[in-house]
């Protein structure tokens, strides 16, 4: 069924319009809902970055034309950033171009007064930030009398981004009698929340996450501290080489800092966040695109909804804030058949979040070891090789060879060729990582780490901490395990469900004559 657009039983102009953009057959979620879409049905719809959620709203959108009652506009799409507005203006004008369909893109940086003058001129299909959007109905520039359709296109970053009480203004300013579209491509609670306020019995469409993990994707993390990332991920480029590497970060500030050392090391790379311009954004993509960077750097916001090619490598330079979030940042590998690693890196803090990553989605993530230098120094050295091999095929040294005889009628062979090569690379450059101290790599499944601010400088001894902890928290003394004794300090490890009791049992308790206070443990804490 749905084999080609026209059994959707749309205009033959819009077909047409389709099959000049090179859409031959509908994707999945455009086959799940369209149909009741066109029925007139809300509908929530959820499927991962890049499976063509725009032509999915965007065709029964179009459709709808005949039935838009004034000048004004009869759809409203909401969109979380600039540029997913632009695209998704943009795509719609082009399916709508021969049904004579306009559709036009208001947001945030650019002149009001421009839009004001284009809104005038009339637009079918507004496509919005929200933050612009509320700034126009408030100036009276956009009427929302006549809008018979609202769309709400990756509600969970709009959502991310603090929209939700914009969204919820506009959504009340609006027809009741209305349809209501929502896509995104995972579902938090909040939404569903939004979802029954805002719609009329909503049909469901669209692959859950959870059942979107690719088998061909080789999921890894590493342990490593926050100061060591950059010199893990450094080590990891050198050693595995990979083709093309998205490199995600929580913060646009971690993107501008990632970016910028790899950069200053001399890594091709390039950085994304919503703080660029737009032309900066695209220039970034097209070089990556291009080849001339190879590593890019992005924030999820920046990242999501872009047309980004199939990558090699996706590295969780900080770890997803949630198990959906992890499956669409990695799902950016592996594309088409291909094979993809994702690599996570986990501050032994964030364990406990990988492992609800790993429940959630459903899905094993390995730790492995960081390469060792000594793999990272040969690497380098076989790159060196390489680059040496090709200078002599391409005849570049020549020049060289009146130094070069200098140099042999007191040095042998390998000691001049060595001594060059030793210019090249420094090798003692790579540096050392040190494995997280706290160790969770032995730690039980489902325990936690405790940090008391006590040690052997009190005199206490590694019972008397079992003995305490298990008669102030009325916990048996087995619960109470891998005791790590410092001179100030300790650390404890306790089952995760016992910790908050235990917690609040010996925090700001005299213990050997010393008031303690006991909380979960941070990332490493120096011996
Ligand atoms: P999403 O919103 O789900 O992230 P998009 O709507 O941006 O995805 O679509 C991703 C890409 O796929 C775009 O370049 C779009 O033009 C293209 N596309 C969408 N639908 C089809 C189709 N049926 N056939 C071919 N290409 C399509
Ligand atoms: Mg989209």
């Amino acid at each position: 069924m749905y084999k080609n657009f026209n059994e959707f039983g749309i205009s033959d102009k819009v077909t047409v319009s389709l099959s000049e953009m090179g859409f031959e057959e509908p994707t999945p979620i455009q086959k799940m809902a369209i149909p009741p879409v066109l029925q007139g049905k809300d509908i929530i719809g959820q499927a991962q970055t890049g499976t063509g959620k725009t032509a999915a709203f965007g065709i029964p959108l179009i459709e709808q034309r005949h039935e838009a009652k004034g000048r004004h506009p009869y759809a409203i799409v909401l969109a979380p950033t600039r540029e997913l507005a632009v695209q998704v203006s943009q795509e719609i004008n082009k399916m709508g171009a021969r049904a004579g369909v306009v559709s036009l893109p208001i947001y945030g940086g650019q002149s009001i007064e421009l839009q004001i003058r284009s809104l005038k001129r009339g637009a079918d299909i507004v496509v919005g930030t929200p933050g612009r959007v509320l700034d126009h109905i408030g100036r009276k520039t956009l009427v929302l009398k006549d809008i018979k359709t609202v769309v709400l296109d990756e509600a969970d970053e709009m959502l991310n981004m603090g929209f939700i009480e914009d969204i919820e203004k506009i959504l009340g300013g609006i027809p009741g009698e209305r349809q209501t579209m929502l896509f995104s491509a995972t579902m938090p609670k909040e939404i569903i929340r939004m979802s029954k306020n805002y719609m009329n019995k909503p049909v469901h469409v669209g692959v859950d996450a959870s059942e979107m993990v690719v088998a061909k994707i080789k999921q890894v993390f590493y342990e490593v501290r926050d100061e060591d990332k950059i010199k893990a991920l450094t080590r990891l480029l050198d050693v595995e080489g990979p083709a093309l590497t998205l490199v995600f970060c929580h913060t646009k500030k971690e993107v501008d800092e990632v970016a910028g050392r790899l950069q200053q090391m001399g890594y091709p790379a390039g950085a994304i966040h919503g703080d660029f311009t737009q032309s900066h954004r695209d220039e970034m993509m097209r070089k990556f695109k291009g080849g001339d960077i190879d590593i890019l750097v992005a924030t999820d916001v920046a990242a999501r909804g872009l047309d980004i090619p199939d990558v090699s490598h996706v590295i969780n330079f900080s770890i997803p804030q949630d198990p959906e979030g992890y499956i669409h940042r990695i799902g950016r590998t592996g594309r088409a058949g291909k094979s993809g690693i994702a690599i996570t890196f986990v501050t032994p803090r964030q364990y406990r979040q990988l492992k609800l990553i790993e429940q959630s989605a459903k899905t094993r993530i390995k730790k492995a070891k960081l390469p060792s230098r000594e793999e990272v120094r040969k690497a380098k050295e076989e790159e060196l090789a390489v680059s040496v091999e090709e200078i002599i095929k391409e005849g570049g040294h020549t020049r060289f060879y009146a130094v070069a005889k200098r140099l042999f009628e007191k040095y042998s062979h390998e000691e001049v060729s060595a001594a060059a090569l030793s210019m090249l690379l420094d090798t003692e450059d790579i540096q050392e990582i040190e494995e997280p101290v706290t160790g969770y790599a032995g730690q039980k499944k489902d325990s936690v780490r405790l940090f008391m601010t006590i040690g052997k400088m009190d005199k206490i001894k590694v019972g008397d901490i079992v003995k305490s902890i298990s008669a102030e928290a009325g916990i048996p003394e087995r619960k109470v395990s891998n005791i790590a004794l410092f001179d100030k300090f300790s650390f404890v490890e306790v089952p995760a469900d016992l910790a908050d009791r235990v917690i609040s049992a010996i925090n700001d308790r005299i213990i050997k004559g010393r008031k303690v206070r006991i909380q979960h443990a941070k990332k490493r804490e120096r011996r």
